[in-house]
């Protein structure tokens, strides 16, 4: 059987201190279902950014000197370093210990498509930041599945004790009050009305119509909470019975009170950069003479009158704008075939301009000369101490310098195929509005007369090549559009 040990952190500000625990309870899962055996685990807590000397990591690197165990388990790659080049240098302490490193929510084959995935994992931004808020909701979830009160306002008739909701009598019993009453026929203001005879007030005021309509619609009160998908019975205590809970919402919908607000979401929030000025655009609304919303988007420096006069956008047209462009362009073969041979032509060039490659080679050379050279001293008898000891620490390091040579050889033999690079961005038409942008958009630089969209890719560049080549240019409405990848 093989073993392993965990390691878990708890790194950010915004995460409940019940992570951990969740990090590890995915990890002995996985252990679990793997037939692995946890030996130990080792836990970093309460980091700060500022304040990452995670002693427990340190001592986890060490003992992996030990070889007492075959893998680090850890619940996401990040947890084991958030700097890539560091990531690099404690793989390669824990390979030569003989310990494999596993993530178990990102399943990584050991594989050139695998090594892709996981630089892909570790590089990008938005896939970042993303991932945090999915964390963030991760550690509520822990929270929840505790029953524990996950902070936020509270509602009436209810308090917290030890971290969980209780129900508080005196004002469970008004809410009681106010269900039986309404679920009998009462009108809401002659409920309030007799509440205020009876001095029963909110906040020193009679209660308020909406106060009432939210109380009667608030499924906790039923014992119920609801978070997206799920449904946990273990946080509101029932203060209200399911049956009179249910009789009140429907006489309220068949009332047809309560209007719902739909959200707007704004797509290419965190996308959009102001071509003149360089600040991001963010989201403005405002209201028409005639009461309509209108929403747009606008130049954060013009917001704080940097003097910049780029004009604002409206949001529905921009958004059309980009999506059917976008949409329909990748639609296009042509337009992919450009795409696929442009990005080939790039890793080709990255490849062979590997200049990490190039000052391996050079170093080995010069190690193989100097090795000549000592060899050439010995066979002439002229051995000493010194020719001995720089002779055993050349050949150390041309042994250091070739196998890693072997690694950047194995690197660049990774290469994205036409068919991968294809389908990386057909993947994206799949894709709902939002993840659309968010998958295939890196940035989108806005002029008044220009607009340039700036395409996610694939494959491993060269720095100099972040801003690529140009895939598609076209114009809307005196609008000029150009997708560059
Ligand atoms: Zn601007």
């Amino acid at each position: 059987m093989k073993t392993a040990v965990i390691y878990a952190r708890y790194s950010s500000d915004n995460q409940s201190e019940q992570s951990i625990e969740g990090q590890l309870r995915v990890c002995e899962e996985y252990a679990r279902s793997h037939d692995i055996l946890i030996l130990d685990t080792y836990i970093d807590r309460a980091m700060t950014g500022t304040n990452d000397n995670r002693a427990d990591f340190q001592r986890m690197i060490k003992d992996s000197g030990k070889r007492d165990w075959n893998y680090v388990l850890v619940y996401k790659l990040d947890r084991f370093s958030r700097d890539k080049y560091a990531t690099a240098v404690h793989k390669k302490t824990l390979k030569d210990n003989g310990v494999k490193l596993i993530s178990a929510t990102e399943h990584i084959p050991d594989t050139p498509e695998g090594i892709i995935f996981e630089s892909m994992l570790e590089g990008y931004a938005e896939y970042y930041s993303a991932e945090l808020s999915q964390k963030v909701r991760r550690g509520m979830n822990e929270t929840r599945q505790k029953g524990n009160f996950t902070g936020g306002f509270l509602i009436y008739g209810y308090k917290v004790e030890n971290k969980k909701v209780v129900i508080d009598d005196e004002r469970a019993e008004v809410v009681r009050y106010i269900f039986e009453q309404y679920s009998l026929g009462v009108y809401v203001k002659d409920i309030i009305a007799s509440l205020t005879a009876r001095g029963i007030l909110n906040r020193g005021k009679p209660f308020a119509r909406n106060t009432v309509y939210n109380i009667l619609k608030n499924e906790k009160y039923s014992g119920i909470y609801r978070h997206n998908d799920e449904v946990f019975e273990n946080m509101y205590p029932q203060i209200v019975p399911l049956e009179i809970f249910e009789r009140v919402r429907r006489k309220i919908n068949a009332n047809k009170y309560g209007k719902r607000s739909i959200e707007v979401v704004y797509l290419l929030r965190h996308k959009l950069k102001c071509g003149y000025c360089g600040q991001p655009i963010s989201a403005e609304c405002g209201t028409s003479k005639t009461g309509d919303k209108k929403r747009y988007y606008k130049c954060f420096g013009r917001k704080n009158h940097n003097g910049c006069k780029k004009s604002m956008i409206r949001k529905d047209y921009l958004e059309n704008l980009i999506l059917s462009t976008v949409i329909d362009e990748l639609s296009k073969p042509k337009t992919l075939d450009r795409i696929v041979s442009g990005l080939l032509a790039e890793q080709e060039r990255f490849i062979k301009e590997n200049s990490i490659i190039n000052v391996l080679l050079r170093e080995k050379k010069q190690i193989e000369t100097s090795l000549e050279n000592i060899m050439a001293a010995i066979e002439q008898g002229v051995i000493t101490n010194t020719t001995t000891k720089r002779l055993k620490e050349l050949e150390a390091r041309q042994e250091e310098l070739e196998r890693q040579i072997l690694i950047e050889r194995s690197k660049n033999a990774v290469r994205v195929s036409a068919e991968e690079i294809r389908e990386y961005y057909k993947a994206a038409l799949a894709l709902e509005a939002q993840m659309l942008i968010n998958y295939l958009v890196k940035d989108i630089v806005l002029y008044d007369d220009k607009i340039e969209i700036y395409f996610n890719k694939p494959t491993r560049t060269s720095p100099d090549e972040n801003r690529g080549f140009s895939v598609f240019t076209g114009t809307a409405d005196n609008i000029e559009i150009e997708i560059i990848i």
